[in-house]
Parts: structure tokens; sequence; C-alpha cells
């Protein structure tokens, strides 16, 4: 295992103040979790429903969970029960289904509204325009149990870093968009959820005040 306390400090007093650390733990096991737990890390993002449930119910409850995978409406009540923020709704009928499930459960739950601007095809997310028609204060008004507290997104898989500083910048600023026309007022609406271990120093140039860093913390997962 790789030195996770050791990592984990690194990171933290390198990343600004007002930026929040997300440690993606998907297919470690939960004493990889626990390393970093006892360094003091207490947020952590899980990728499928399932593994989500089974180390939510095994570790401490002080932990607080974030879902960052894909979410099929199948797995909603799963999620929904253990996470505090979703990062990837990317449609209107996953944005119902949580807030209903979350509804039934006498819940509140964050979200996170997923933007796809990267040049991949296969991403999962609205587009900046999309996004903008989509979200309107009537939508965000019926909304029962539901906070949706910003954005997330991913930058092109590329080495170009212009490329990857322009797709941060398109999240950013869709972002401020939003927050004109629909949030003015909420500051729960508030954060920018983008960058990665290969490139989580230009989101947070770019504006990024949530970062999802899993390989530079637990070492390359193996699927
Ligand atoms: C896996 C994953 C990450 C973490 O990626 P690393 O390269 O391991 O830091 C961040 N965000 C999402 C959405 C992921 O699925």
């Amino acid at each position: 295992m790789p030195d996770i306390k050791t990592n984990i400090r690194r990171l933290r007093s390198s990343i600004p103040e007002g930026v929040e650390l997300v440690a993606v733990s998907k297919f470690h096991p939960a004493v990889a979790l626990m390393e970093a737990y006892d360094a003091g890390q207490r947020i952590f993002g899980e990728s499928r429903a399932t593994e989500l449930s089974a180390k939510a119910m095994e570790l401490p409850k002080d932990i607080e969970w974030h879902f960052i995978g894909h979410l099929q409406t199948n797995k909603v009540k799963k999620v929904v029960a253990t996470a505090s923020l979703i990062h990837s709704i990317d449609s209107e009928r996953l944005l119902r289904a949580v807030d209903d499930e979350a509804s039934k459960l006498g819940r509140r739950i964050g979200v996170l509204l997923q933007l796809h601007v990267a040049k991949e095809e296969t991403k999962f997310g609205f587009t900046p325009d999309e996004l903008l028609e989509f979200v309107t204060p009537k939508l965000v008004a019926s909304l029962k149990s539901v906070s949706i507290r910003g954005v997330m997104g991913m930058a092109s898989n590329v080495d170009d870093e212009e490329r990857i500083r322009e797709d941060f910048r398109k999240i950013s600023s869709t972002f401020r968009k939003l927050k004109t026309a629909c949030f003015p007022s909420d500051m729960g609406f508030s954060i920018i959820s983008m960058g990665m271990s290969h490139d989580w120093p230009i989101a947070v140039d770019e504006g990024g005040n949530m970062i999802r860093v899993g390989t530079s913390i637990f070492g390359e997962r193996e699927y």
C-alpha cells in the first residue's frame, strides 16, 4: 500500500484555503480509507452504489460520503440513503428521482449538475447551453428535498494544458451564469467540483473549489 497518510498530508498542505478535498476511494478497501481517515480526511467519493453502502456501514459515522459516478435511477434509493452530495446529476429524470427518494426518506440532499465540456464523446452530462436552458427559477422552486449546490465537470483527457484550462474555464463560467440567473441570493449554491489527480492545480487556478483526487492518494486502482 502506498503511504496514504503522507499523500493526504502533502496534498492538503498544497491545496489553497477554501478548496475542499474529496478523497476518491472507489475500488480501494476500507483499510485504505481508514489510513486517510486517520490523517484527518472526512470527505470520501465513491462511484458505485453498492460499494458506497458497504463502506458506509463499515466505516466511522462522521464520514461525509459523496457520490461521483454515473447514477442509474434504480440505484438512487441506495445512494440517497447514504450520500450527502451527489456530483453527477446528468438528466432531469435523475434529478426528479433523487428529489422523490429524498422526500420519501425525509432527508435533504445536495446535488451538483454535471457538465460535459470535454472532447470525449462518451462522457455524461449537460452541455453548458443545455444546462442554462434546463435550470430555471421555476425548476429550482419545484424541488422538495434537493438543494442544487453547484456544478461538476471534467476536462478533456489530453496533455495539452491549454485545452484543459479552456474546459475548466467553461465549467466556471457556466457556474457563474447559473448563479446570476437562478441562485443570486442562495449562499448554498457555491460549489465548482473540478480537478483530479493530474489536473487539479489547473482546475483550482480556474476557480474550482472542490477537487476529487484518487490516484495521488491511494495509488493506482485495480479494476
Ligand atoms: C475516479 C474519479 C476521480 C479520481 O480520479 P484520479 O485520477 O484517480 O484522481 C475523480 N472524479 C471522478 C468523476 C472519477 O470517476
